[in-house]
């Protein structure tokens, strides 16, 4: 599964300190009821397992409710056993039987509304299985109160417009099984150690397509509007990976990838809605070379029949890895002027195509280990830039995650693997995605890539159409490598935090030596052991050290005949600390000139952009700008004081702004123009603003209103009648807002509420919203927007939100109630009050 708030990368350089202090004193608040620590989570306990599933099922679209018919073939695990427990949530049950052959014995149950009890027939031995038959009423918007705050509700199966009237919106059905949803519409055993093999056959109105697990065997028309469609799951695979959806979508098939064993062709498809079927390709288009790199890395083939990725409206996720058949956000669904900027969702198309190997595949034995799902999927974001934009792309991947993660300080509370917690929802957070997918990239570079990879093709072989855990991790990685990892895995699996050290050098001349100190400063109760590569360059020569890190403080004497060029700690950049370093500017732009990875360039360029007076800092910001990769060439922008840019440096700038092939690189460049507030740019900004770049326009647009108000109203007001997006949309939201008449608040609201919830454009126009609302004095559009944000706050999931609240409470929130209460609109500002937590 996968969360994808593309805003929150830029919501942590938006909070200030004492926000986040803040949440941290209200955490510890919180912290008294701590009950749950004390309630250990157990893995689900084997007394029958399921063997195979058949389904008969068609869909009540008036009720938004499902008829089933189940068939469950089970087997008791080990002890003989004479009763059978299934999950089967908010369901009318009409009967429950045992298969004799063809015919059904009624049996006895009990059913609680979440599971049903069944007295068998006779007790079972571990050798017999046996097959029993349910009859039954799905009623997914029966079942309240189970969800959590992560994901807002866990009605399993979603019936979108049913009735067909939302003009604007498809009629759709989807499902979404994790974390023990599919048994609001499946009786089961909802388990993640239960393994299935299934047939669904699925009655569908002849107008839809449908989708689901397997292969779609056979399709029946029924002559009176509808067809049915038989899926066939050969392979076992958990109930929660479960998938049904339906609706009016275009299928689009590739050629196809060839698998590594050079015989089978995994089927690959995609299912879209009709407006976006020509950029299909554009989106999903990638994924066959996926499937054949992750192949080749793993050495383990794609383990299924076929891949299907398919989008759903209001999806309560990012996407959702069923097997052979993802479900995305419909946020995937980019126009083609979108996809001009790069697609933004290829990061979680990855992601949820190696959760094919490790969540389906092999499966985290229970919610403690979902570690070995999410921690993977994360990393293949890294492995997948890497390959396919260069190493720089992967390694800025790798920073990106690494910094959300030590943004959340709260985060560095909780252990990778987890016996105990809150809400089987709260594990989906930074620590096994983020952090998780960090310690992989350190443990992959500890052991050396062949090892590493070597090691998850034994982790898979060993635990295919099983279970696996850290532990099981532990013993693969040590049976490839012959390394004791008890050290590894017991500090960044089963333990908490990460170090934060300062770095120092002192050059001792008399004894032609230079003076490392490396200084765990942690509060917390635990040294950290950390192999730590050490470059250190002397008279133009690299010597490279390893050296290990277990103290409060290290020191560590390397030869040096004069003063280094520059030492450089951790110099593949690989390890998940919190660093401050003190080196002299002289040797950061020795590192530029000399760097061997993107983090060199990128630290160095970062400690120029805040000291450009330094002639060494200028000397790297000015190879900065000309850097191969657009994240440098854009820091280097950025650091631009428009008060200090000489003629030379100006030309510079306007060339990023015309041509740079990285649109947010032209964004950047245009921005420093708009600040110049120059009127020769007129023309040029006029030009940039019909760019078929949506980030481009929106840059160029900022940079008109600059200059000409009247003329950037007009602008805007000829957009707002058009299909447009990302900045571009901000920019004209925020053009209206500020120049426009009362009238634009419907235009602004209905933008804003339109917005897909998981993508960036959303929350960049939270700020704009608010500024609007803080000029709205209509209490009925007032209280509608402040519902619209709050609406928006409350759906992030649980493990962004120590972020993202105090964004809206004390940031867009505060800042209305500020104004209304200097205002006197008192009767506005007890609107917000009531939408801001107690204090
Ligand atoms: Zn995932």
């Amino acid at each position: 599964m996968k969360h994808l708030f593309l805003g929150l990368s830029i919501l942590c350089c938006l909070i200030h300190p004492p926000f986040s202090q803040t949440v941290l004193a209200q955490s510890k608040t919180e912290a008294v009821d701590s009950s749950w620590k004390q309630s250990y989570r157990a893995v689900a306990t084997k007394t029958n397992n399921l063997k195979h599933t058949k389904l008969v099922a068609s869909f009540n679209y008036q009720k938004s409710q499902m008829n089933g018919e189940v068939w469950l073939k089970l087997q008791p695990h080990f002890y003989p056993t004479n009763q059978l427990v299934l999950d089967a949530k908010a369901m009318d049950i009409k009967e429950v039987a045992l298969m004799k052959g063809a015919v059904k014995s009624k049996l006895v149950y009990q059913y609680d509304s979440l599971q049903l009890h069944i007295d068998l027939d006779k007790t079972y031995t571990a050798k017999e299985s046996y097959t029993i038959y349910i009859q039954y009423i799905a009623r997914p918007n029966e079942f309240k109160g189970q969800g959590s705050e992560a994901i807002r509700d866990a009605k399993g199966m979603y019936f979108i417009n049913p009735l067909g009237t939302d003009k604007d919106k498809p009629t759709q059905i989807w499902t979404q099984g994790e974390t023990e949803a599919s048994s609001v519409w499946i009786p089961t055993i909802d388990k993640t150690n239960q393994k299935t093999t299934q047939e669904f056959y699925l009655t569908v109105p002849s107008k839809y397509v449908s989708l689901s697990n397997g292969l779609l065997v056979k399709q029946t028309d029924l002559k009176n509007g509808f067809r049915e469609d038989v899926w066939k799951m050969d392979l076992p695979h958990s109930p929660y990976l479960f998938f049904i959806g339906i609706g009016d979508y275009a299928v689009i098939k590739e050629e196809g990838a060839k698998a590594t064993d050079g015989k089978r062709k995994v089927e690959v498809s995609y299912y879209i809605e009709k407006a976006y079927e020509k950029v299909a390709k554009k989106i999903y288009g990638n994924t066959p070379q996926m499937i054949a790199f992750f192949e080749s890395k793993l050495g383990v083939p794609f383990p299924w029949s076929k891949y299907a990725q398919i989008s759903g409206r209001d999806f309560v996720s990012g996407a959702m890895e069923n097997t052979t058949a993802t479900l995305h956000s419909d946020a995937v669904q980019q126009d083609a002027r979108e996809l001009i900027d790069g697609n933004n969702w290829e990061s979680t198309i990855a992601h949820e195509l190696f959760h094919q190997w490790f969540g389906d595949y092999v499966t985290a034995e229970s919610w403690s280990n979902i570690t070995v799902n999410e921690s993977f999927a994360d990393y293949s974001q890294t492995l997948w830039f890497e390959h396919s934009q260069g190493k720089d792309a992967g390694a800025y991947e790798n920073y990106t995650a690494l910094r959300s993660y030590l943004n959340s300080p709260t985060d560095a509370e909780k252990d990778l693997v987890r016996f105990f917690y809150k809400d089987k929802e709260d594990v989906f957070d930074l620590v096994s995605y983020q952090k998780g997918g960090r310690i992989l990239n350190m443990l992959r570079h500890f052991v050396g890539d062949d090892a590493f990879f070597a090691s998850l093709n034994k982790y898979l072989t060993d635990n295919k159409f099983s279970n696996g855990s850290a532990i099981k991790l532990k013993l693969a990685f040590e049976a490839v490598t012959g390394k004791d990892l008890n050290w590894f895995f017991n500090q960044w699996y089963f333990g908490n935090g990460h170090p934060y050290v300062r770095i120092q050098q002192k050059y001792l001349a008399d004894q032609q030596k230079v003076l490392v100190t490396i200084q765990q400063t942690q509060t917390q109760d635990k040294i950290f052991t950390l192999p730590v590569g050490i470059d250190v360059y002397v008279q133009g020569k690299r010597n490279h050290y390893e050296v290990w890190s277990k103290n409060r403080v290290d020191s560590f004497y390397f030869p040096a005949a004069v003063a280094p060029d520059n030492v450089n700690v951790d110099n593949d950049k690989v390890l998940l600390w919190a660093k401050d370093e003190s080196k002299p500017i002289q040797q950061y732009a020795y590192q530029m000139m000399h760097a061997h990875n993107f983090m060199d360039r990128f630290e160095a360029a970062n400690e120029a952009a805040t000291n450009l007076k330094n002639p060494a800092a200028k000397a790297i910001i000015e190879a900065a700008i000309k850097d191969s990769f657009h994240i440098i060439r854009s820091i280097a922008l950025n650091s631009y004081n428009p008060s200090s840019i000489d003629a030379a440096m100006e030309a510079q700038i306007l060339e990023l702004a015309s041509k740079d092939k990285v649109s947010t690189v032209r964004e950047d460049a245009i921005n420093v123009l708009s600040k110049l507030n120059k009127a020769n740019y007129l023309p040029y900004f006029e030009k940039w603003i019909n760019d078929s770049s949506y980030t481009v326009a929106g840059a160029a647009l900022a940079g008109l209103a600059q200059l000409d108000t009247v003329k950037a109203l007009t602008y805007a007001k000829a957009f707002s009648t058009q299909t447009i997006k990302k900045r571009l949309n901000k920019e004209v939201a925020s053009i209206l807002i500020q120049y426009g008449d009362a009238s634009v608040f419907d235009f602004i609201a209905n933008a804003y509420s339109t917005l897909n919830i998981q993508s960036s454009e959303k929350f960049e126009m939270t700020s704009p919203f608010g500024k609007l609302l803080q000029q709205t004095t209509d209490p009925v559009k007032f209280k509608k927007g402040i519902d619209l944000i709050v609406e928006y706050r409350e759906a992030i999931p649980q493990g962004f939100r120590t972020q993202t609240d105090p964004y809206f409470n004390f940031k867009i929130l505060g800042d209305i109630l500020k104004a209304k209460k200097q205002k006197g609109e008192n009767e506005l500002a007890a609107i917000v009050s009531a939408a801001l937590p107690k204090m």
